[in-house]
């Protein structure tokens, strides 16, 4: 039987969203209902919102989610029942030409649910991220569902489903951090400061925050920077030079996805170091450098999709360092919130004043 739930729905472009009743179907044969337990507001959800993603509303937004899955379609073997899941926008689908060249992290065919979920009176939606789950369920398929072990707070735990997997695969993943770098992130809201962890895990000697905010690089040590520099103080690229003996950081993960930052994150790092971009730009922004100083400065530049994740490996790896207390996973659970409170808290994160905001139901 169709079930009626209440869900955070985007009907028009860039107007407050609203909560809607909407319409899940019985998961078809590779799907799977989940009861969401809590989803964190990301800035995606933000975008969607405001059209930036594409023109298909209404979207069901949410999309940091954790959950239990309470029914499965008949084909599904890879959770069952009472399963407390991380849902992954990223389901790899093991057929595409990144997924057979070895390279799955890439895939760019993810398999999310077939089945539409719609309003009341019939409107398909469009899932945020195929996933959709400020909802008090929700239906994705198989793939989106990883299994996690049972003990970790879902608040915490969800946010593995994006922003905390994306920055934290940035510097572990993407860059890769090696033993003994330097590495600084700029911007440090939850994408950043999971970067700081990943830099931190993966063994960097040094690990520098950089922010216009004083009170996120507080935060930031607590993900264990090593140095902070506020980047309203001064020259940025002259202060990360200054902290790594005269040369800059070995890698710079630009968390905020500006010009002016990446222009930074290019200038400061070593020669012939890397920098990651992790933070996503607006179309309208432009970059413009003389060529000659991206030849003459070498290295790597590199974009990090997802931190380029595999959710099935890492999603359980991260909550067992959480449990291990190895990552402060708790530590980018700002506030808890109602369902009702989605639009305000898309204000705070503007302004900054939050890592995360997370709905519990
Ligand atoms: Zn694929
Ligand atoms: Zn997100």
């Amino acid at each position: 039987m169709p079930q009626e739930v209440r869900g955070v729905v985007a009907l028009k472009k860039s107007a407050p969203v609203s909560i809607e009743t909407i319409v899940i179907p019985d998961p078809g044969p590779s799907e799977v209902v989940v009861r969401i337990e809590t989803c964190g507001v990301c800035h995606t959800d933000l975008h969607y919102r405001e059209g930036g993603i594409n023109d298909e509303f209404p979207f069901l937004l949410g999309h940091e989610a954790a959950g239990r899955v309470e029914t499965v379609g008949s084909a599904v073997t890879r959770v069952a029942v009472g399963d407390r899941v991380v849902l992954a926008w990223r389901a790899p689908c093991g057929e595409c030409r990144a997924c057979l060249r070895g390279r799955p992290w890439l895939c760019f065919d993810s398999r999310h649910q077939g089945s539409p979920m719609t309003l009341q009176d019939g409107t398909p939606l469009s899932p945020a991220l195929g996933l959709g789950a400020f909802a008090e369920k929700t239906l994705v398929g198989e793939g989106a569902c990883i299994k996690v072990d049972e003990r970790v707070d879902p608040a915490a735990a969800g946010l593995l489903g994006c922003g905390v997997m994306a920055g934290w695969g940035a510097a572990v993943n993407t860059a890769p951090v090696r033993q003994g770098d330097t590495v600084a992130v700029l911007g440090c809201g939850g994408v950043g400061d999971a970067a700081i962890a990943g830099a931190v895990y993966a063994g960097a000697r040094q690990v520098i925050a950089v922010d216009l905010d004083d009170r996120k690089l507080e935060w930031a040590k607590g993900f264990g920077a090593t140095h902070t520099v506020n980047a309203g103080s001064g020259d940025v690229v002259q202060a990360l030079r200054e902290l790594t003996g005269g040369f800059g950081p070995d890698v710079v993960i630009d968390a905020v996805g500006r010009p002016e930052t990446y222009k930074q994150a290019f200038e400061a790092r070593e020669l012939a170091g890397t920098v990651v971009l992790v933070g996503v730009p607006t179309p309208s922004m432009q970059l413009e450098m003389p060529l000659i100083d991206f030849f003459g400065h070498g290295g790597a530049l590199k974009s990090s999709w997802y931190g380029d994740c595999l959710p099935s490996r890492d999603f359980p790896l991260l909550v067992e360092l959480s449990l291990q207390g190895r990552l402060d996973l708790d530590g980018f659970v700002t506030e808890r919130i109602a369902l009702e409170d989605v639009e305000e808290a898309f204000h705070r994160m503007e302004k900054g004043e939050v890592l995360r905001s997370v709905v519990v139901f």
